[in-house]
């Protein structure tokens, strides 16, 4: 028996943020139960419905999360349950010594411009959980039978987007794209992708080995206007920053020597543009862009606009959390509030909930162990009933609890589906992974 072992923390999504909150109470409240509740059947959030499906080695991760689950009896993932629909805070509260609320931000933000309601304008988490199968995203349908596509954003995710819109079948062949996605990719008429970048390429969002992949596509050619590209870095920037920014400014000249249409796609970066308005009937048919200029540090316009016509728009400017009920959310950043990640006695605060959606898989570590810390200090009191009383609740409404024993077979079920060699085929619904764990067993 250690001090912890009649304590007992529901951690709220199964992502990085909750996943490092796991491992972190493992090692700082030895014994203590966990219980990692997510919504979907199938665990880990972004690792499996974000990153890229031609990005498995980033995936990986999954299986360092995997066990922490596995080789813990005290650790139980509850799948398919959510908070709000199938349980409220409230009752949470009542069964654990503390809650940690890790549901990530998978709401785009919007650009909050004329026009961006029209049909064909897709924002990232959308367009993103289309092509990895995620359930809410499956059906988003985006027409592809175009001749051009804006990417608003030069982050990594907008990179993303331009490169699995560009890659081709085999390419794609070792990875677990949604096959519909591929099909329509494959067979799309779509020829130009622009991707815009309101600052100019000394502030490009994205990192460098994202940015080069773009210069060894099989059948797309990436493009970008040499003149714009300085040849010094400011003497302003700190030597490691301009070591950073000299590697992105290297592959941007690198890319500068192609030619559009050399290949069968061509994706333009086009730097000092913002959007202003979407043009078009019920459906894109172009954007009109301002042209900016970045003048002590601040993005401004300069009044100057063109157009450019194109069919479908996908937006890559950020994500927001869901305001659920009964936790105080602030509308203006959409993150839970919170202090250093307290939101309420014992309730914390974690990953892109509380941070926004900014960072790598690695920041939620760092930040995931801050807010454990707190947690584990903040224990006090009569210990609460913990996860028998979660399973009384889920039982007496019916619910079914996907386990990860119960994921294992999931998983195995699409493992065996997937063609050599892509390593599985995403069930792209929750009755379908059900259905298939019912029948398995
Ligand atoms: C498109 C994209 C690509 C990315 N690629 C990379 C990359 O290559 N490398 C990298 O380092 N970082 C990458 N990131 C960033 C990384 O994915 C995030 O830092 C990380 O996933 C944030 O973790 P999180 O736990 O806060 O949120 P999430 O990963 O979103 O996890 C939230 C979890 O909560 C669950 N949930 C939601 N609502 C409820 C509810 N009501 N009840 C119960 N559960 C709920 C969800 O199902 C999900 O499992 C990428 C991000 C995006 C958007």
């Amino acid at each position: 028996m250690s001090e912890f072992s009649d304590r007992s923390v529901a951690i709220v999504g199964s992502g990085p943020g909750g996943m490092y909150v796991a491992q972190a109470l493992l090692e700082k409240a030895p014994g203590c139960r966990i219980d990692i509740i997510d919504r979907l059947p199938s665990p880990f959030g972004l690792i499996r419905g974000g990153v890229a499906p031609d990005h498995q080695k980033t995936k990986r991760v999954d299986q360092k999360y995997a066990q922490s689950i596995t080789e813990n009896d005290n650790v139980r993932y509850v799948g398919n349950i959510s908070l709000g629909r199938d349980v409220s805070l409230d009752e949470l509260t009542a069964i654990y010594d503390a809650v940690v609320l890790a549901y990530g931000a998978p709401y785009d933000n919007k650009l909050g411009i004329p026009g961006e309601d029209k049909k064909g304008v897709f924002g990232s988490n959308a367009f993103v959980g289309w092509y990895n199968c995620h359930p809410d995203f499956k059906d988003l349908g985006p027409n592809l039978n175009i001749g051009t596509a804006a990417v608003i954003g030069i982050g990594n995710v907008a990179i993303d987007v331009a490169r699995v819109l560009s890659r081709t079948p085999a390419e794609m062949s070792t990875t677990d794209i949604a096959d519909y996605a591929m099909n329509d990719i494959d067979a799309a008429s779509l020829k130009d992708v622009y991707m815009f970048a309101r600052r100019g390429p000394l502030e490009a969002a994205c990192t460098n080995n994202e940015l080069k992949e773009m210069g060894v596509l099989e059948a797309a050619t990436t493009v970008v206007d040499g003149s714009l590209l300085p040849d010094e870095m400011p003497d302003d920037m700190d030597d490691r920053e301009k070591k950073v920014r000299q590697r992105i400014i290297d592959t941007l000249k690198s890319l500068s020597e192609a030619k559009p249409g050399e290949k069968r796609r061509t994706v333009h970066i086009e730097f000092y543009a913002s959007p202003i308005e979407i043009l078009g009937g019920d459906t894109v048919e172009g954007i009109r862009m301002e042209r900016t200029k970045v003048e002590g540090g601040r993005c401004i316009g300069t009044g100057e606009t063109f157009d450019i016509p194109c069919e479908m728009v996908v937006t890559c400017i950020g994500s927001r959390a869901e305001a659920i009920e009964g936790i105080p959310f602030n509308e203006r950043s959409g993150i839970v509030e919170h202090e250093e990640g307290r939101v309420a006695p014992g309730v914390y605060a974690a990953g892109w909930v509380k941070r926004g959606a900014t960072g790598t898989i690695g920041t939620n570590r760092l930040d995931s162990y801050a807010v454990t810390d707190l947690l584990v200090a903040d224990f006090g009191g009569n210990a609460k009933p913990g996860p028998d009383a979660l399973d009384t609740l889920t039982q007496e409404r019916n619910l079914q609890v996907v386990s990860f024993d119960d994921w294992l077979v999931i998983k195995e079920l699409e493992e065996k589906a997937a063609p050599e060699p892509s390593p599985r085929k995403k069930f792209s619904t929750v009755e379908g992974m059900i259905e298939g764990l019912n029948a398995a067993r």
